[in-house]
């Protein structure tokens, strides 16, 4: 049990990545909160986590509810040994077509929600405790009609650096898992269909020297080294799980 005894909050835990990382830690020996919108998806995430985990109803886009929800996960659980701020939303921002609303949702989701989630969450952070980032591969890839997109993970980026310096006093390490295209239902708006998806992901593998994209247990992995005590000595550090996708020539 690498995780025992550790509770961990992970934001967008009902769904792809996240939740295959709480039923990981679960697995480990974690007691894990997690946070979505969806509660159905919620309730059914709690059930396949097992191990006295819990499910709190919160949109990362309203700060006020984002804190309070972490802030309920917080006396619940006691402390937070492991935080996994992973909740994020894909979406296109062609330039010429994209309205303020659009990129001002896609920097709240997937940047200004990430400040705030560590930000609410500290008070309940042990010393010596882990704090992991989504990032992505995008945050150095550039690609078609994505520069909202991309942006908010090269912030999400630096703040992994600047959050490591800044929490290095109590010993709290922070790091990131940077995925590259994994097989998850951030893709569903992108690619309606089983052949849409089919098609958009032997489209974007053949750029992978794997040729294939990954699974939502392989970011899980890199997650659960980073939450415990065996990368105790690294901070602002980042995993990439990319297949090979930001090494290719
Ligand atoms: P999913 O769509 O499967 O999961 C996204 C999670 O985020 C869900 O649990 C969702 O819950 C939650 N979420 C989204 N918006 C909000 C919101 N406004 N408030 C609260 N929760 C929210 O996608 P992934 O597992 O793929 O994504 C997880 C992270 O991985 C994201 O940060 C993404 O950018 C990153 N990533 C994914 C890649 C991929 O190819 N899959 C590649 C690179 C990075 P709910 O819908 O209930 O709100």
């Amino acid at each position: 049990m690498r995780l025992a005894n550790k509770t961990a909050l992970i934001t967008g835990g009902n769904s792809g990545i996240g939740l295959a990382t709480a039923k990981m830690f679960a697995a480990e020996g974690a007691r894990v909160a997690i946070t979505g919108r969806d509660r159905k998806r919620l309730d059914d995430a709690v059930v396949l986590i097992g191990n006295g985990a819990i499910a709190i109803q919160a949109d990362v886009t309203d700060i006020e509810a984002l804190e309070q929800g972490i802030t309920e996960a917080g006396k619940t659980l006691g402390r937070f040994d492991i935080v996994f701020a992973n909740a994020g939303i894909g979406g296109a921002t062609p330039l010429g077509q994209t309205t303020l609303a659009q990129f001002d949702q896609i920097i709240r989701t997937n940047l200004t929600a990430v400040f705030f989630t560590v930000q609410a969450a500290l008070p309940y952070v042990a010393d010596n405790g882990s704090v992991i980032l989504n990032g992505s591969v995008h945050a150095v890839l550039g690609m078609p009609h994505s520069a909202g997109y991309a942006a908010t993970k090269a912030g999400v980026r630096a703040m992994t650096r600047n959050f490591a310096t800044d929490l290095a006093p109590r010993g709290i390490r922070v790091n990131q898992v940077t995925p590259g295209g994994t097989r998850t239902p951030i893709w569903d708006n992108r690619a309606p269909t089983a052949d849409d998806y089919a098609a958009l992901e032997a489209r974007i593998s053949r750029a992978i020297p794997f040729g294939r994209f990954g699974e939502a247990d392989e970011l899980a992995q890199s997650a659960l080294f980073l939450a415990s005590d065996e990368s105790r000595y690294i901070t602002g550090s980042e995993i990439v799980v990319d297949g090979g996708a930001t090494g290719a020539p």
